[in-house]
């Protein structure tokens, strides 16, 4: 667990300015939803904070600590992207158990297999342990890449529209469970969509951002009383 800090963020792509100029805080422990609309920046934020992207300007700390010369490998995050990055040819089992069985965070089996049913039970998967990934549709695949994240201990999960693809009654009880599960583990959450009923039901604080910059923080209250 760790606290997150943004300090000033820019980034362009050419001549794109994905990040115009973004900073906020994220609590140790704190769920933080980012809200915006398509192109506001939010994946190319979740990336610097994972250090995917390289940020033209300004910093991203760790519990205060500058992280901008620490190797991305070397930082603890667990990222879910919209577009999964699991591997299609394993069954669930595997998938979920490969963060657990990477050379930095090998677990013993006996706990991968524990942690594994666990996980998969939470997200209701535990009936598909046995199929191919490539086999499931898109919904169960988005719940396979969610539990991928949450499968080991991370300073931070990074959540990129991690519901999308699921029907609604089954997106409305996975963020009744995602809530659940936040909370239990206590691990700093920040969690992009652009969707405001999610943003304003998940996030103990909200910032909403809009062409590369921040131009809200606040409680879910705050939000809603000044749209
Ligand atoms: P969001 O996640 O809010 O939809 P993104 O962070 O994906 O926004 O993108 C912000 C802007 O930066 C968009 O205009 C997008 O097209 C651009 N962008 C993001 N990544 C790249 C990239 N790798 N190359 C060029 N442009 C990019
Ligand atoms: P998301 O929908 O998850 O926000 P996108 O589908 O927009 O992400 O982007 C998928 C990938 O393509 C990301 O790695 C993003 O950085 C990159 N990307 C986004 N926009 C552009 C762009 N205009 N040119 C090149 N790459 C882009």
């Amino acid at each position: 667990m760790a606290s997150v800090e943004l300090r000033g963020i820019a980034k362009s792509f050419g001549r794109t300015t994905a990040l115009a100029d973004v900073s906020f805080t994220v609590a140790d422990g704190s769920f933080f939803c980012l809200l915006g609309p398509s192109g506001a920046g939010k994946t190319t934020t979740l990336k610097t904070i994972a250090g995917l992207a390289e940020p033209d300007q300004g910093t991203v700390l760790f519990d205060g600590v500058d992280v901008g010369d620490v190797e991305p490998t070397h930082r603890n995050v667990a990222m879910c992207f919209e577009s999964y990055a699991l591997y299609p040819q394993h069954n669930v089992r595997d998938n979920l158990a490969s963060p657990l069985r990477s050379p930095r965070h090998r677990r013993p089996e006996a706990e991968v297999v524990k942690r594994v049913t666990e996980v998969a039970t939470t997200l209701g998967i535990d009936h598909l342990l046995d199929r191919k990934v490539g086999a499931l549709s898109n919904g169960q695949r988005q719940r396979v890449a969610l539990g991928r994240v949450l499968v080991r201990p991370a300073d931070a999960y990074l959540l990129d529209e991690p519901l999308t693809h699921l029907d609604a009654k089954l997106r409305a009880s996975m963020r009744a469970e995602l809530k659940l599960i936040a909370r239990q583990d206590g691990t700093t959450t920040v969690y992009v969509t652009h969707d405001y009923v999610e943003a304003l039901s998940l996030g103990e604080r909200i910032g909403v951002l809009n062409e590369g910059r921040v131009i809200q923080v606040g409680t879910p209250q705050e939000i809603w009383e000044q749209p």
